[in-house]
């Protein structure tokens, strides 16, 4: 994943090309107020490298839609009109317009929406939903791959608890000796390795007991 700064040095740059001068400013203190958020940096990061009308524009307001297993529907609107992302903490896709609704079979499935008719009628008005907070600001997310208590991490999590040993997932010996491996290097055993932990049962996240004590703040309500 590429350094937070970097990512934020990026978007400041593409936006000198893609913000209309007088609306630079504002649009820059938004950005820069989800600095420390993957998530939303990569729903900049695609916005101002590709804009969606290829016009001049500028994110004003986030608003979350849904939020399933580290994955995020959120909403950017900006002047000209709004948009949809379908956002994790390592990449961000560009849906479409949100006046256009989901086309995508599989992403309308993943959060459990019959068609693109229950889309619409979920999601108006807009603005009955809540602005983004960045991710890492809710104590009842994974802080490293996003998902909700009672949700299983992203493989490669390094939050996941070994369901073997009781360990770190990540770091400890039990996928090698599982899978009779010194390495895991293709595709295939990563595979191998998830069939083996869903046989065994993956350990899910609890914001309770995995999640460090970080210090809440007010704003993780509004
Ligand atoms: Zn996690
Ligand atoms: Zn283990």
């Amino acid at each position: 994943m590429p350094n937070l700064k970097q990512q934020l040095a990026d978007i400041k740059l593409l936006m000198q090309y893609a913000v209309p001068p007088p609306e630079l400013a504002t649009a820059a203190a938004l950005v820069e107020k989800h600095s420390t958020d993957r998530v939303s940096l990569n729903i900049f990061q695609a916005f101002y490298s590709y804009l969606p009308e290829g016009l001049e524009d500028a994110i004003a307001v986030l608003r979350l839609l849904e939020r399933r297993q580290g994955t995020f529907l959120i909403c950017a609107s900006t002047t000209l009109s709004d948009y949809l992302y379908l956002a994790t903490s390592e990449q961000a896709e560009f849906l479409g317009l949100l006046a256009e609704g989901i086309w995508e079979e599989e992403v309308l499935a993943f959060f459990n929406l019959e068609n693109r008719e229950a889309f619409f009628k979920k999601y108006a008005p807009l603005t009955k939903f809540p602005v983004y907070v960045p991710a890492h600001l809710h104590h009842d997310l994974c802080p490293f791959c996003h998902v909700a208590d009672g949700e299983i991490h992203t493989l490669g999590c390094p939050v996941e608890i070994c369901p073997w040993c009781g360990g770190q997932l990540t770091s400890c010996a039990c996928r090698f000796t599982r899978l009779g491996k010194a390495d895991l290097t293709s595709e295939g055993q990563l595979e191998e390795l998830l069939t083996l932990l869903n046989k065994k049962g993956r350990v899910p996240f609890s914001a309770e007991e995995h999640r460090p004590a970080y210090p809440l703040t007010p704003l993780d309500l509004e």
